[in-house]
């Protein structure tokens, strides 16, 4: 036997007046023909279809602004919290795959935001005061992954050879070594475009003058000038200095 006691009353009170409130709102959205869905620059409801995202969900298209989202859209993003923290575990002797799974970010926004920090990092080496024609650098790639073997990455470092005894010995991370050793570094595939970004990451004077010595990986053939690329074997010794790291 169910008791109505007070309490209960008042419940099937409330649910009663939210149902009533929810048929009254769906009667007159289907009398009016409201569209459930808007634009979140304007607040337009006109949209149209416009293909789908990477993951499959519909993605529209709004007609009086031209802003295009994915309605109901899951994705999250960074907070505040989180980089302030990132900026501290990059730090720390903590490898990037380990800071994206504690931080709960994923490997690629953790890659390109690595990246970004790295493109503002200031280089401590002056290079205006090289004197030119001299400059020697060593690049190699890395290969790394992420949680699975599936997600790999590879991280593409370059070394001034003279000044490469700067921050011998310290913490093998990447950002301090972006600062004091390393003249360029990127983080990515290990295709020609990141090659390139290698190449770009480097300060002008060392893509003008420098002699590069690599690996025969043949991204290197595309952005290198020739005159100046030594594609070398390990066993020349050429590259020591890099994969010592
Ligand atoms: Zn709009």
């Amino acid at each position: 036997m169910i008791l109505f006691t007070p309490n209960l009353i008042l419940k099937l009170d409330y649910l009663m007046v939210n149902l009533l409130k929810s048929l009254f709102y769906w009667l007159i959205k289907g009398c009016l023909k409201i569209p459930n869905d808007f634009c979140p620059s304007c607040g337009s409801h006109s949209l149209r279809k416009n293909g789908t995202i990477h993951n499959g969900k519909p993605k529209n298209e709004c007609k009086k602004c031209g802003r295009q989202f994915v309605i109901n859209n899951t994705k999250k993003t960074v907070t505040q919290a989180q980089t302030d923290l990132i900026d501290k575990l990059l730090l720390e002797r903590i490898s990037l795959r380990g800071i994206a799974r504690v931080v709960g970010v994923s490997w690629r926004w953790l890659q390109n935001y690595v990246n970004h920090k790295l493109a503002q990092v200031s280089r401590k080496i002056k290079v205006s005061d090289k004197p030119r024609g001299r400059l020697t650098i060593e690049c190699d790639e890395l290969w790394s992954f992420v949680n699975s073997k599936g997600n790999e990455y590879w991280v593409w470092l370059a070394i001034d050879r003279k000044t490469r005894e700067i921050e011998r010995g310290s913490a093998p991370n990447l950002v301090r070594h972006a600062q004091v050793s390393f003249v360029g570094c990127y983080i990515g595939d290990r295709s020609r475009k990141s090659a390139q970004k290698l190449w770009e990451s480097l300060p002008p004077v060392y893509r003008q003058y420098a002699v590069a010595y690599t690996d025969f990986w043949e991204s290197y053939k595309t952005v290198i000038p020739d005159s100046r690329h030594r594609p070398v074997p390990k066993s020349s010794g050429q590259t020591n200095h890099i994969e010592r790291i």
